[in-house]
């Protein structure tokens, strides 16, 4: 992985200080499978270096007010608004994602800074009432020193999501950027300093997973961990957390689910369903990879669904077409793997490998439909990453939930029914951190907590949830002396 001639090795941010490493990692451009970059590759004496600068910079940043920490994160989102083009440019090259998609992204992300920076200022603490000869209130403290390990689909969004709330509270940061695609958040962590953050407050540390993640993961100076990723490495970085008694939040994706009952309005059903399986390349953690349709609207609706999919322009992520390639050729050859598997079952219904043409360059992967599959298929079960969707058919509203309940995961689903009663029903039934009823979100907006049920994680990210997330409750007693003691007053 690592080489000597070729473009400038971007470095790790540590202490506010550009720092070298002995070895390097060539991040590929997945639209072209070209080189793209040259960057740092951290280990356990880099990780060591940002936990150490990030404790000695910890009082300084939790004893300032709220609203000065406010007021650095506000730059921060001004900033990446100021550079927003460049922000996009950089995603949509690093990711693949087409360009509207980045500059969504680099948009969310400024939001993020600009949302923390507001709401951390009205998250104050509880007065407990009426304690007989006590007052008690509760203080939100910082954990210390977080660490946070980022994947590679939505580096900006997702780096922003977790560094905002944990900066907001007053925690200093070890930030790990996914080693596929850490451009955009090196340059975020720029732009926070550009903006006032104190050396040490946010260190960035880019390397691979078994490396510099798996040493932060395990650092004894690290009180709280953030992961988004798979799920055999979030339940390593827990046990590692275990290891340290420290807390971990999980993000580990899902299998999501669309719910369609036959008052479904398609007209607005079908763009959703092609936008959550594109976006991104369906390598989205929250993706709408299964459809549950009732037998009464289904196939009117798997024909609405190849009409929109046969017109799908697919391209570099530049090029700003519906969908660009997935990240990796590991990501290629995963997907394809899952897909092979199913088509010795039944061949895709709508699109598929061979039958829709990608460009000769990159990892690109085409939109492919299987229908009626089995409940208990990997397809229908496990998380595919890509432009993938699994259908299934329901008579009735106890197999929609029977089914849309049926895997190991809980990260969000779908409700598309004009029936009240129904919507409250399935959103009180499904198992799922977030549940849209005739939309949906993909996590949604900054301001709505998500996160996981079941395998799809614990913890709680975006909204007020975050900053929670990211402190810890102090009680603090003090005894008042009961009315009769107090000098000059006259006991009841
Ligand atoms: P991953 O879990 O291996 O990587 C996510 C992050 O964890 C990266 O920063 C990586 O460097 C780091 N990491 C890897 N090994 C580590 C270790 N031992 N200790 C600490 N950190 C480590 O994910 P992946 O291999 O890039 O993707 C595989 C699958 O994971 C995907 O196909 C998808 O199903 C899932 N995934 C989910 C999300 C999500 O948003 N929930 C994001 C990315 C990947």
């Amino acid at each position: 992985m690592a080489s000597q001639a070729g473009p400038a090795v971007r470095p790790c941010l540590i202490g506010g200080d550009a720092v070298a490493t002995a070895g390097s990692f060539d991040v590929l451009d997945p639209s072209t499978g070209g080189l793209l970059a040259r960057v740092a590759r951290g280990g356990a004496a880099e990780i060591d270096q940002a936990v150490a600068a990030a404790r000695a910079a910890s009082r300084g940043w939790r004893e300032r007010s709220a609203e000065a920490r406010a007021a650095v994160l506000r730059r921060t989102g001004a900033l990446i608004r100021r550079d927003l083009d460049d922000l996009a440019d950089l995603e949509s090259h690093d990711t693949g994602k087409p360009l509207a998609q980045a500059r969504a992204d680099a948009g969310v992300a400024a939001r993020y800074f600009e949302y923390y920076a507001s709401v951390v200022e009205a998250f104050f603490g509880h007065t407990l009432p009426d304690l007989d000869g006590y007052l008690a209130w509760t203080r939100h403290e910082p954990y210390g020193v977080t660490g946070h390990i980022i994947p590679w689909n939505y580096p900006l969004q997702i780096g922003a999501r977790t560094m905002a709330p944990a900066l907001a509270v007053g925690n200093c940061l070890v930030v790990k950027p996914a080693e596929e695609a850490p451009l955009s958040v090196l340059r975020m962590g720029e732009l926070a300093l550009e903006a006032g953050l104190p050396p040490g407050v946010l260190n960035l540390v880019p390397g691979l997973g078994a490396e510099a993640g798996a040493a932060l993961a395990a650092h004894p100076g690290i009180d709280h961990l953030s992961f988004i990723g798979s799920v055999p490495v979030g339940a390593e970085v827990a046990a590692a957390a275990a290891r340290n008694i420290v807390p971990a939040s999980l993000e580990l994706g899902g299998k999501s689910p669309h719910v369609v009952l036959p008052d479904a309005d398609l007209d607005l059903v079908v763009p959703t369903v092609v936008r959550a399986l594109l976006q991104n390349a369906g390598q989205t953690c929250s993706a709408g990879s299964r459809l549950l349709v009732h037998a009464e609207v289904h196939e009117e609706l798997m024909g609405r669904l190849d009409a929109a999919l046969s017109s799908v322009r697919i391209g570099p992520g530049p090029q700003d077409l519906d969908l660009g390639p997935l990240i990796s050729a590991r990501q290629l050859a995963r997907v394809s793997a899952m897909v092979e598997t199913e088509s010795g079952t039944a061949a895709p219904r709508i699109g598929g490998p061979g039958r829709v043409p990608t460009p000769p360059e990159g990892f690109y992967f085409p939109p492919t439909v299987f229908d009626r599959v089995d409940p208990g298929a990997e397809i229908a079960r496990e998380e595919v990453f890509g432009p993938v969707l699994a259908t299934s058919v329901f008579k009735d509203t106890a197999e929609a939930i029977a089914l849309a309940n049926g895997t190991a995961y809980g990260l969000i689903a779908a409700v598309w029914t004009r029936d009240l009663d129904t919507a409250h029903h399935l959103a009180t039934e499904l198992r799922a951190g977030q549940v849209y009823v005739n939309s949906y979100g993909a996590g949604g907006g900054v301001e709505l907590p998500f996160g996981g049920f079941a395998k799809s994680g614990y913890g709680r990210e975006k909204g007020f949830e975050a900053l929670a997330e990211m402190c810890q409750t102090k009680t603090v007693v003090v005894r008042v002396p009961p009315r009769g003691e107090v000098p000059g007053q006259v006991a009841r």
